[in-house]
């Protein structure tokens, strides 16, 4: 099976792609966290990426899609991916699908994670994330066993840089105007299936499981 997970900024993509990839043995393939990694470990793209990620801004395209379907030719995303935080733009969609039917295969699932915008500023203002294998908590709705400790690995919990109020309102702009009109791609392209993204995180895992079925 190989799946898009959509949604704003906040949806909870991150913490569903973690539950989802370890229930189906797929790979969970962020862009977000490729990104970080190379800024913590200084590559020319972290160097390229950082400036505008610490602005709220998309990373170039041409830059995103060569790492991601680098990433997609390794040997475990034969069975099946989840991409998480790419596509992004509608010109990404295109690019991928143009790879996929490539190696004559594509995307079976576009789930889209479904939250309002009032909701957003609290999610993300009190995420914390791990700093060596990305896993997503949050202050009051998904606290670690040990506080600042990552229950996944024992890595640090720390608040991303982008995770600030100014940057947050940007980022979901660049949502809005960007990102958004991938819903309508799928949805013509047959694929699209939404979840209430409101509800408590096992809720909607569970209707993320209902949807994803046994076919996978
Ligand atoms: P995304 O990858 O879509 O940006 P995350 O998975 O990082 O979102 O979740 C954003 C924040 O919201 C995190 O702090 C996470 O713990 C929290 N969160 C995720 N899902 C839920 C939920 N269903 N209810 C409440 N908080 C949630
Ligand atoms: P979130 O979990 O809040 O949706 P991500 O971790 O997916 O955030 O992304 C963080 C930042 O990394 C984005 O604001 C953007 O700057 C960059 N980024 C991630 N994925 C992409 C992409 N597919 N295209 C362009 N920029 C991206
Ligand atoms: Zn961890």
């Amino acid at each position: 099976m190989k799946i898009i997970l959509l949604g704003p900024p906040g949806a909870g993509k991150g913490t569903q792609a973690k539950l989802i990839s370890h229930k189906y043995s797929i790979p969970h393939i962020s862009t977000g966290d490729i990104f970080r990694k190379n800024i913590s470990e200084q590559t020319p793209l972290g160097i390229k990426a950082k400036s505008y990620m610490d602005k709220g801004q998309l990373v170039p395209d041409e830059l995103t899609n060569e790492i991601v379907f680098d990433r997609l030719q390794n040997d475990d995303c034969k069975n099946g991916f989840l991409l998480d935080g790419f596509p992004r733009t509608v010109f990404q969609a295109e690019e991928l699908d143009r790879f996929l039917q490539g190696e004559d295969t594509k995307i079976n699932k576009a789930l889209l994670i479904e939250v309002p915008q009032e909701f957003i500023l609290d999610r993300m203002t009190g995420r914390r994330m791990c700093k060596d294998c990305g896993a997503s908590y949050h202050v009051k709705f998904n606290s670690p066993k040990v506080e600042g400790v990552c229950d996944l690995c024992g890595g640090e919990l720390t608040q991303r840089k982008d995770d600030k109020e100014e940057t947050v309102k940007e980022r979901l702009e660049v949502y809005s105007n960007q990102t958004a009109p991938l819903v309508e791609y799928y949805a013509t392209q047959g694929n699209l299936a939404k979840v209430d993204g409101t509800l408590e995180i096992e809720e909607v895992f569970q209707n993320l499981c209902d949807i994803l079925g046994s076919d996978i």
